[in-house]
């Protein structure tokens, strides 16, 4: 059953990773997509090809979610491309970990702007969209870290709480207009960033997970079709962990 057949969608980071499972994952759901990237310029043609192949509309843009002008002109042009955006999942983020001793404050202002205020920047920039449609739902990447805490990672950490907090104050200030605001808190998802790790340290995650296994981004992918769906039509303002039960 396509669960999102004709939504259109915006998905910020969607050139590898967790983004282009969540972009492949709605395609065959029915989606049209629509997608940024920050320099990968190869990879997100590449997925943009994959996507018309698979008999949907699908667009890549270059835009730094960071950015407030940018994210306003992004969305402008998708609204433009698409007519209507149904859904907006802010999926872009980075890391610059490292212990507070020796942390500068540019490696925690780049953490903020990129992973917090970018979720402000685009939000604000489809809110005005949504309200036209009087419906919509946004999906924002929060993080476990943002709801236990992580040593060497307090601007990490603080900008996925900052989601969270985010996440719920939109969905009771939109609710009465029936757009949805939720959160997803992965755990430990193997992607090809996690495939530079040592096999013996993610064996020992794995081994910690009551899963066992670490998550995929069709994982994460699935939780978000959820959301972004009219399943979950009754949800709002909620954190969903997909961790395979690490923080249980
Ligand atoms: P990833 O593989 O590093 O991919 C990050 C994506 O974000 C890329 O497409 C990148 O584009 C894009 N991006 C980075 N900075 C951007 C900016 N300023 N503007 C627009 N796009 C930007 O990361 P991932 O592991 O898939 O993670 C995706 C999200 O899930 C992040 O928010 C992350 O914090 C969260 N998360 C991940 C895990 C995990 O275990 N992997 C766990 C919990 C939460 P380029 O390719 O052009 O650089």
């Amino acid at each position: 059953m396509k669960l999102l057949q004709g939504k259109n969608v915006i998905i910020t980071g969607a050139s590898r990773g967790i983004g282009k499972g969540i972009a492949e994952v709605f395609a065959k759901h029915g989606a049209n997509i629509a997608f940024t990237y920050a320099s990968s310029e190869g990879p997100a043609l590449e997925l943009e090809k994959e996507l018309i192949a698979l008999g949907v509309k699908a667009k890549a843009y270059k835009s730094n979610a960071a950015d407030f002008k940018q994210s306003q002109e992004l969305i402008d042009a998708v609204t433009k491309d698409f007519d209507s955006i149904d859904v907006l999942i802010n999926n872009a983020g980075i890391t610059k970990d490292n212990l507070l001793m020796r942390m500068s404050e540019d490696d925690f202002d780049q953490v903020i702007q990129v992973n917090l205020k970018s979720v402000f920047n685009m939000t604000k920039a489809v809110q005005r969209t949504m309200l036209k449609q009087r419906c919509g739902s946004i999906v924002n990447m929060s993080s476990i870290v943002g709801v236990k805490g992580n040593a060497g990672q307090t601007n990490y950490a603080a900008s996925k709480a900052g989601i969270i907090g985010f996440s719920k104050s939109i969905a009771l200030e939109l609710g009465s207009r029936n757009i949805r605001c939720n959160a997803i808190a992965p755990g430990f998802i193997e992607t090809e960033m996690t495939d530079a790790l040592n096999e013996e340290t993610v064996q020992g995650w794995r081994n910690a997970i009551p899963l066992k296994r670490g998550g995929t981004p069709e994982d994460v992918a699935n939780a978000c079709v959820f959301l972004a769906s009219d399943l979950s039509s009754y949800i709002t303002g909620q954190t969903l962990h997909v961790d395979g039960g690490m923080l249980t």
